[in-house]
């Protein structure tokens, strides 16, 4: 199971055998667990080879360990599987938009028809339901319960068992009366044997309604039978997209990776409970930060994130004093940010090339409280990418304005613009001096 790799994590950042054996015995725990939790054999061994590829191409930066950066590689390559950085996209395409949920019984599939209506009609879209899960008897009862809870009409036929006809009715009827997105809740698995029938049915229900966009549900614990079920669902109505439910009650997520490798559709929501909001938007790198276990991974991605964003400052740094770019508020919105793990601007300044032969640097005039930096990061949230870019155009009604937005006083953003154009005088400052002394060191 999953659970495993969470094991192997913690052996191999805390063990005391050689870095190359650990990798060694860390990549296989992780094929093991991979293999054992139904991933595909094949994709498992991509994956292992990427990250090893990267392992003997790329070299981790100066200040992080290479355990950690192991892990970090591991983390990126995992969350690619699932999407990476790729937010999932949520909004119908087109409008109307019929969706079709498809799942085994007790996945949670009627209960996310509700959380989807519910999310969907909270983001301004007129949504209907429909009732084809015509095996559980009390499966309409419930949807229309959820129904009349968010105030989405609902449609069934109580006592009637012909799903395809009842899918094809609920449709048209909510297409005629201009609903936007409209939700099909389909029947799971009716007792061993038929599966075969359902499947069947469940095609008969895709070629009629024609959805635009089929819904895989599953339970987060399924594990093994992922794979074949989401292959045997996809074969039948051609699956766009998967929720993976009950993630609330488990770490694993094995399932999820085997449905996403048999259907080759992303994730788009995860359920965390039986409520009705208790609906998630599906974030990949959270997913396998937690598969990983969370504790470990998340201050390893943390620290690696933050010298990544202190090497760019300091790149950013070196071309503001070769005069090839110049300062903006952003810039320093994001030192700022960077500068609360990394310590303050003057020691940025010390690792310009050539800055730290000059000493003096005017330390008391960069540093500044963490208090005053909790304000002015809500402030710099407050402004516009045209001020943060242009910050001379923040006159006095802008800065009434950003004040308001933010919840802090006038006096404070002119502080803080004042700041600002400070750090630039002192730069400019710099910036001749370097000249200097660089002209110094030309001549000697
Ligand atoms: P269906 O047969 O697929 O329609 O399943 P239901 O919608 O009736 O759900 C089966 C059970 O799972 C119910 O008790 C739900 O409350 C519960 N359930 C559904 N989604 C979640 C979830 O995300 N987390 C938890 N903890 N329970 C869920």
């Amino acid at each position: 199971m999953l659970d495993g790799i969470r094991d192997a994590v913690r052996k191999f950042l805390g063990g005391s055998s050689s870095y190359d054996v650990a990798v060694e015995e860390f990549i296989k725990d992780l094929q093991k667990a991979l293999i054992s939790s139904d991933v595909q054999v094949k994709l498992v061994f991509s994956l292992t080879n990427k990250i090893k590829e990267r392992l003997k191409n790329e070299t981790p930066p100066s200040s992080i360990g290479r355990r950690e950066w192991f892990i970090k590689v591991v983390y990126d390559e995992l969350s690619a599987l699932f999407g990476g950085d790729k937010e999932p996209d949520l909004n119908p395409k087109s409008l109307p938009w019929v969706i079709m949920l498809v799942g085994v019984q007790g996945t949670g599939k009627t209960t996310t028809a509700g959380k989807l209506a519910f999310f969907y009609k909270k983001r301004g879209y007129k949504v209907a339901l429909v009732g084809a899960d015509v095996y559980r008897p009390a499966a309409l009862e419930q949807l229309q319960q959820i129904g009349k809870q968010i105030n989405v009409p609902v449609y069934g036929e109580p006592g009637n068992h012909g799903a395809v006809g009842i899918a094809m009715r609920g449709v048209e009827r909510f297409l005629k009366d201009k609903y936007e997105l409209i939700i099909v809740d389909t029947a799971g698995r009716h007792g061993y044997g038929e599966e075969a029938k359902l499947l069947d049915e469940m095609r008969d229900i895709f070629e009629k309604i024609k959805p635009n966009e089929v819904v895989l549900v599953i339970d987060a614990a399924i594990g093994q039978k992922a794979f074949d079920l989401a292959k045997k669902f996809h074969e039948a109505s051609n699956v766009g997209s998967i929720i993976i439910t009950k993630m609330d009650g488990t770490a694993k997520g094995g399932g999820a990776l085997s449905a996403v490798s048999a259907t080759g559709a992303p994730i788009k929501f995860i359920g965390v409970g039986e409520k009705i909001d208790e609906l998630e938007v599906f974030n990949p790198r959270r997913f396998v930060a937690r598969i990983l276990g969370m504790g470990d991974v998340e201050a390893i991605i943390e620290k690696i994130k933050a010298v990544e964003d202190y090497e760019g400052i300091q790149k950013k740094m070196e071309e503001v004093m070769s005069g090839k770019s110049k300062l903006t508020l952003r810039d320093m919105y994001k030192q700022i940010m960077a500068m609360r793990k990394m310590g303050p601007l003057s020691k940025i300044l010390q690792l310009i090339p050539g800055m730290n032969m000059m000493g003096d640097i005017p330390e008391d005039q960069v540093k500044v409280g963490e208090r005053k930096m909790q304000r002015w990061i809500s402030i710099m949230n407050s402004m516009t990418y045209e001020e943060l870019d242009n910050p001379s155009i923040i006159d006095k009604q802008r800065m009434r304005r950003i004040a308001m937005g933010s919840g802090t006083e006038v006096e404070e953003v002119r502080e803080l613009v004042e700041h600002f154009n400070m750090v630039q005088k002192t730069l400019r400052t710099l910036r001749r001096r370097r000249k200097d002394v660089e002209k110094l060191l030309g001549q000697m």
